[in-house]
């Protein structure tokens, strides 16, 4: 970012004589969201080493850069997603059944590897890169990332694929290098909270995994200095269905409390099925997979022990939550550390039964709202979540849907003190939108979250603007 009668230097940004700090930019925009419940018309932030030191109404101080039409809020935080499918154009059908729908996300996944380790790691990347841009494009600043064994943190390497295959000579592997390339920006902006996925129905894979994703989490594995995007690791028991549940409660109990830890929970009627009685589409799915032992339902938890377990973590996400019962909801509200994680077109894409926000609203439970990832969803663009949202819940204020995705949604990732609102001392993790005429400090959020707004950081609307 180039500044008016300003320098850069590194990473601190140096402003004219115009500032009353030193080595600070003050910032003036029409509209200022500091958070759900405090909006600045007009109002001035003031940035130093990357960090907020004022929010606050417009003082007689000269900003050193004026955006008349604007509104400035925190960047967004997407609890949910899994950027190794942001390769997907568009989502894999719903299919008939739930499993028959991970049987495709499977059978993607596996077309996407490769024996050559050197080129599925390029790949990777490249796909991991393509959804980073794409959230940060639409003003998300943080986002937890399920990830998938063999994964590594150098995956988020900003490192060009050109560097990992400098010796690549084929015709494919250039192509790939290119294709690479192609999505990597300078810097994507978009940190992350990785969450290793623990699954597996037979006792030797589920052990591989959880052993990778405790050397993940012990640090053993290379957490290289230019690996700025990686904010923290959590973990993630897949679903009920997809794990041994004494050995993965065992493994979940070996593990900090203050690891994030997210599962996929309540998502499908098939899934409780399953549960409740160990038939339909999954025991299809399940007969049909060539398993060493077929999954027994006496293995699974029950909803009831997998929100148990979540609530005894300091940052549990029940992702989902599609089909949670009246009492699993009393359960709870009796876990304020939990939140669910609610993906409102993931949600319509499967055409489930009414999502049971009045209910969760109703116990007090957090709520928040991600995207999952592109094979259910058409893009990781977190405000049109926002807007579905609204639309599909007339009892759902518009503070409300913002703090899903703002502050709500920084506290289920852990990464409150930092992102979430404009506060001083947090991140100056600032996003923006055009404001429209008829826009005023009264109908302003109620307007903003009924419309698919285009949501940018803050650096790059004002590169554009000069
Ligand atoms: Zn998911």
């Amino acid at each position: 970012m180039r500044l008016a009668g300003g320098r850069q230097v590194g990473n601190c940004l140096v402003a004219g004589d115009q500032c009353g700090v030193s080595d600070c930019l003050r910032i003036q925009a029409q509209f200022i969201v500091a958070s759900p419940w405090e909006v600045y018309h007009p109002g001035q932030i003031v940035i130093r080493n990357e960090k907020l030191v004022e929010v606050c109404a417009s003082t007689s101080s000269r900003p050193d850069i004026d955006l008349p039409h604007s509104v400035l809020l925190p960047a967004l935080v997407n609890p949910h997603t899994h950027l190794e499918f942001s390769d997907l154009d568009q989502p894999i059908a719903a299919g008939r059944s739930f499993p028959e729908w991970i049987s495709a996300v499977v059978k993607h996944r596996r077309e996407n590897q490769s024996s050559n380790s050197d080129l599925a790691s390029a790949r990777a990347k490249s796909v991991i890169a393509k959804g980073l841009q794409q959230a940060n494009e639409t003003g998300t600043a943080v986002l937890g990332d399920i990830v998938s064994m063999p994964w590594q943190p150098n995956l988020l390497s900003q490192r060009t694929a050109e560097e990992t295959l400098a010796s690549s000579q084929t015709a494919t592997e250039r192509r790939l290098i290119n294709d690479c390339h192609r999505h990597f920006p300078a810097n994507t902006g978009t940190r992350v909270v990785a969450f290793p996925e623990v699954i597996g129905l037979d006792a030797a894979r589920l052990n591989a995994v959880c052993d990778w994703a405790e050397s993940l989490l012990s640090g053993h594995s290379q957490i290289n200095a230019d690996i700025s995007s990686l904010v923290a690791i959590g973990v993630s028991p897949h679903a009920p269905y997809s794990l041994l549940w004494p050995t993965v409660a065992e493994f979940i109990n070996r593990i900090p409390v203050h690891i994030p830890t997210a599962m996929h929970v309540a998502e499908s009627e098939d899934e409780l099925q399953w549960l409740r009685s160990g038939s339909g589409p999954f025991r299809e799915a399940f007969e049909r997979l060539d398993l060493p032992v077929k999954p027994d339902c006496r293995n699974c938890p029950t909803i009831e022990q997998c929100i148990g377990m979540l609530s005894r973590r300091k940052h549990g996400l029940l992702i989902h939550g599609n089909y949670l019962t009246n009492g699993q909801i009393q359960q709870l509200a009796q876990s304020p550390s939990i939140s669910v994680v609610y993906c409102p077109r993931t949600h319509a894409h499967f055409g489930h039964h009414r999502y049971p926000l009045p209910s969760l609203q109703a116990a007090s439970v957090r709520v928040v709202l991600g995207t999952d990832s592109r094979a259910s969803s058409p893009d990781l663009n977190l405000w049109l979540e926002v807007v579905q949202a609204r639309e599909r819940h007339a009892e759902l204020s518009p503070q409300q849907a913002l703090a899903m995705v703002t502050c709500d949604a920084a506290r289920a990732l852990g990464v409150d003190r930092d992102y979430g609102q404009l506060r001083a001392g947090l991140f100056a993790a600032v996003a923006t939108v055009a404001s429209q005429p008829h826009w005023n400090t009264l109908n302003l959020l109620e307007e903003m979250t009924l419309t698919p707004l285009a949501v940018r950081p803050l650096a790059a609307a004002i590169d554009q603007s000069r």
